[in-house]
């Protein structure tokens, strides 16, 4: 694509507008096609149960939005409010003892107490002191040598510890593994897995290090950030426009493509080559998340008051009981007590609701495409931690895995919010092996979403490197990102 001037971005999902500010950035006119009527993906907030109450479709609590290299050569700080709680996640568990992850990991051990503490402060300081390092490595391809090698050294042997049979090795006491499987099962899966304990000591590590952010007035602020970068470098955005065939982009010099791996078979079809065609199909899809969000007459009365002023918070019990469920979505059922990973974000952000009242955000985990409604069972685990929570529902709205490809995004079909399954292959394969997997085998296509290296959660890393892709193959080069 020598001359490539005109660029098409298909979905405007963070990484699709990460791509599409890098791009017009670098020169080239850009339009944003957007299947839905608003932008952002997986970062839209909307008033889904009642006016004036502002919910997060998909991702609520951002540890990326500090520690992504994109977003830091962006300048979200600067750009958009965050809140950063003093708690970044909190995990209640049956015996009434919660464990909290403090934004200080000195903090955090000397809550966990005693030798436990200490295992827990020594297995994450080496990280937390490197976070950057690690972070660099955990967004870029898994294929390819890290730019500095400690932290991500000890990052992948902690990885391996955690991640194989010796993870029950280093506590005695159950708080600190719930702790870390609370943040492991972020992701869905089985455990001990390799790629589940990456993504779990990363995240853990970004709790203790500059801690999970929420931004302010609803995810939506991020995408709003990056349309505005977007539009003031002479690009713009096009909602309710669905594309349907690679064809139906003809006119443009380039495409770079927002989209998971069946969407790309959708859009390609028969114009992939048929190897690459076959290894997209052999790309599996992951487990799936069944979504409530309610709008809540009050906050929360959990019994512990930590808990009343930690937006995240974990539950599902003790590493065992969590790493059963989690075994039994593995084989196809529905656990009685599914892992929970709830967000009040109103207790730290009161603009999202009318005056006094709160929003709830709680997703648990469930099969691929599976029509079960969780509402009634996270209201009941909640209600175990905060009784008369129940009497503080106004409305809610349950989104269950077979909803999110309608009501959030393609990208979530049946549910699978990561894209891909989440597996050691697969983070290498992403979606094929590769150490450019974003460039597609047609000339100026270009595949940026989650369902390519470095994987799910909000970062833009995945539509920065499709971008950078981009540039390097037309000879243009990458623009600085900064106001
Ligand atoms: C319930 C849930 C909770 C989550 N929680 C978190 C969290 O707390 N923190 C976190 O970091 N991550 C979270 N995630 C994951 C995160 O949202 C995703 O990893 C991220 O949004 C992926 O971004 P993306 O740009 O690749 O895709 P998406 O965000 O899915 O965006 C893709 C966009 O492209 C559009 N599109 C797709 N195909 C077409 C087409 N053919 N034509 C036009 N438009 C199209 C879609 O409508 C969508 O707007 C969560 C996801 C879900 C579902």
């Amino acid at each position: 694509m020598p001359d490539s001037r005109r660029v098409v971005v298909v979905g405007s999902g963070p990484n699709g507008l990460a791509a599409a500010v890098t791009l017009a950035r670098a020169g080239l006119e850009v339009e944003v096609l957007e299947r839905n009527g608003w932008v952002g993906g997986g970062t839209a907030t909307r008033e889904i149960t009642l006016p004036g109450f502002r919910h997060d479709l998909a991702g609520a609590v951002h540890p990326m939005a500090l520690a992504s290299p994109f977003f830091q050569a962006f300048g979200l700080t600067d750009r958009i409010e965050l809140v950063v709680p003093e708690v970044s996640f909190g995990h209640p568990l049956p015996d009434g003892r919660t464990g909290r992850g403090y934004r200080d990991l000195d903090r955090t051990a000397a809550a966990i107490g005693g030798r436990d503490g200490e295992a827990y402060r020594d297995l994450l300081r080496p990280i937390v002191d490197r976070i950057d390092a690690v972070s660099q490595f955990a967004t870029s391809p898994l294929i390819g040598v890290p730019k500095h090698l400690a932290g991500p050294a000890i990052y992948g042997a902690r990885s391996l510890e955690l991640g194989t049979y010796l993870w029950g090795l280093r506590f005695r006491d159950e708080v600190a593994p719930a702790m870390l499987i609370g943040c492991s099962a972020h992701t869905i899966g089985q455990h001990p897995r390799l790629a589940m304990a990456g993504a779990g000591l990363m995240l853990s590590a970004t709790a203790h290090a500059a801690g999970w952010p929420l931004p302010v007035g609803g995810s939506q602020a991020i995408a709003d950030a990056l349309v505005a970068d977007l539009e003031h470098h002479g690009g713009r955005v096009r909602t309710g426009v669905e594309v349907t065939d690679l064809r139906e982009l003809d006119g443009y010099d380039g495409a770079v493509l927002d989209v998971a791996v069946p969407g790309l078979l959708r859009l390609a079809g028969d114009r992939l080559p048929a190897g690459y065609r076959r290894a997209l199909k052999r790309f599996k899809h992951g487990n799936g998340v069944s979504k409530v969000d309610m709008a809540l007459d009050g906050p929360i009365p959990w019994t512990d008051p930590v808990l009343r002023e930690t937006p995240t918070i974990h539950l599902g019990g003790t590493r065992a009981q969590i790493a059963d469920a989690e075994r039994q979505v593995a084989r196809g059922r529905i656990p009685d007590r599914p892992y929970i990973l709830l967000v009040q974000p109103t207790v730290v952000d009161p603009s999202r609701a009318p005056a006094g009242k709160h929003v709830l955000w709680a997703y648990g985990h469930v099969p691929y495409a599976s029509d079960h409604d969780i509402t009634e069972r996270a209201t009941a685990m909640i209600e175990e931690h905060a009784p008369g929570f129940r009497d503080l529902i106004l409305a809610s709205t349950a989104t269950r895995a077979t909803d999110f490809e309608r009501a959030v995004s393609p990208n979530f079909a049946g549910g699978d919010f990561s894209s891909g399954a989440v597996t050691m292959t697969q983070m290498i394969k992403r979606p094929v092996a590769s150490p450019t997997p974003w460039r597609t085998p047609l000339d100026g296509v270009y595949i940026a979403s989650g369902a390519t290296s470095p994987g799910p959660s909000v970062h833009g890393m995945s539509g920065w490197w499709a971008a950078r892709t981009l540039l390097d193959d037309t000879n243009i080069p990458l623009p600085s990102l900064s106001a």
